[in-house]
């Protein structure tokens, strides 16, 4: 702190004012890998590893085999709200990119004992560069000299140091923020079946302080939704699974009219499909938590909890004891959503949510009737 006057109201340095604001962006382990992960894929990585030390305590380490960073970007990659993928504040209503805010990086330097950047163009591979920022983003040492193939690979160490509150609370619940980290990795593992038809490997590993290294996670690559679930959670787990895709009108609130210019046909609504995997009714086929639930916003993983919480309403009306393993995609117009409500980009605004959130009750019910007067005619 520094005093301007001689009153009770001090002007906080720009140092800490930074740690506190990195603290919203950057909240605990998972978001710091997850803006490591959305980085790699954003770069347009086909092959994600992520290894862990000690659970993440000592230290988190991205490879990705994506674009890597060119030589003119390395001063600015750590500095706050420098980004690649954003060029105006119009441009958030069509971003297509996980990242558009310049913050994770420079986020993760205020964060952590150390951030090390090793990164490799297509035209300096196989030679890559390593990068050390500092707690400023800064580039505090830079060294040529170390074999890379093209792709950038990101390591952080000692993350919360700076914060013995939050390091203390990520020490005390290592095990608990590991197994949430892996379970937001789940989620990307599973991103690429709703995004373009591209596959990602990816691949997650802990090295714990003692004993062996071992793989916590392992997709194969290919673009398909069941494919990756059978990788993550094996074969069986298809078994009681059946393909989601509806598609409904969504009126647009009055609310949002009044707030907004609506475009052309909008006036009568829009139009949002929704693509994934559900788990059949039946007892049995669903699962005693809502612990496998992943929704995404044109292929962005978030946590929409009004969405959520009519699945499984719709779901109990069927099966009142269980619920549903759900890989929902729901596709829809850009300018009818807004990604920028929260740091960690997980809350997402849906313009019409209330009429939305009808709407798929609605196509749910109709959908599930029309399944079970199939087995009843075609199946018994
Ligand atoms: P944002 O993702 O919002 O742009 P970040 O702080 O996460 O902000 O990253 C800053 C910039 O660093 C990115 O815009 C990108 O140009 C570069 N960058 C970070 N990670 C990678 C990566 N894995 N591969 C290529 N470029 C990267
Ligand atoms: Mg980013």
């Amino acid at each position: 702190m520094t005093a301007e006057g001689n009153g009770s109201i001090k002007v906080i340095d720009s140092h800490s004012v930074h740690k506190i604001t990195s603290g919203q962006v950057v909240i605990d382990l998972q978001t710091a890998v997850k803006e490591l992960v959305e980085n790699s894929l954003d770069a347009g990585a086909t092959s994600i590893e992520v290894r862990f030390k000690d659970y993440g305590l000592k230290s988190v380490e991205v490879i990705d085999n994506g674009s890597g960073i060119a030589p003119e970007d390395y001063d600015s990659v750590g500095l706050k709200h420098h980004t690649s993928k954003l060029a105006s504040f119009e441009d958030l209503s069509t971003v297509l990119t996980f990242g558009f805010r310049g913050e994770a990086l420079s986020s993760l330097c205020a964060l952590s004992e150390a951030v090390t950047v090793t990164t490799a163009t297509a035209s300096e591979a196989p030679m890559g560069t390593i990068l050390e920022l500092d707690r400023n983003g800064r580039v505090k040492s830079r060294s040529e000299k170390t074999a890379r193939q093209r792709g950038t690979t990101v390591a952080i160490t000692g993350l919360f140091r700076p914060l013995p509150v939050r390091r203390k609370e990520l020490e005390r619940n290592a095990k608990r923020e590991f197994g949430k980290a892996l379970n937001l990795l789940s989620a990307y593992a599973l991103v690429p079946c709703a995004k373009e038809n591209k596959g990602v490997r990816l691949t997650v590993s802990n090295q714990p302080e003692v004993g062996r290294k071992t793989v916590q996670l392992r997709t194969d690559g290919t673009p398909s939704t069941r494919a990756s679930i059978s990788s993550l959670w094996g074969p069986r787990s298809l078994e009681n699974l059946v393909d989601l895709d509806l598609c409904f009108q969504v009126q647009t609130e009055k609310s949002v009219l009044k707030r907004r210019t609506i475009t052309e046909g909008e006036d009568s609504g829009t139009q949002v499909r929704v693509r994934g995997l559900v788990s059949k009714f039946a007892v049995g086929c669903g699962r005693a938590a809502t612990d496998r639930q992943f929704f995404y916003i044109n292929g962005r993983p978030c946590n929409p909890s009004k969405v959520q919480k009519a699945f499984n309403e719709v779901y109990r009306t069927f099966n009142a004891t269980q619920s549903p393993f759900i890989v929902a995609d729901f596709i829809l117009p850009t300018n009818t959503c807004d990604i920028n409500v929260s740091p960690d980009k997980r809350t997402i605004f849906l313009h019409s949510e209330n009429n939305l959130v009808a709407g798929l009750k609605v196509s749910c019910i109709l959908r599930s009737i029309l399944h079970l007067i199939f087995y009843a005619i075609f199946i018994s």
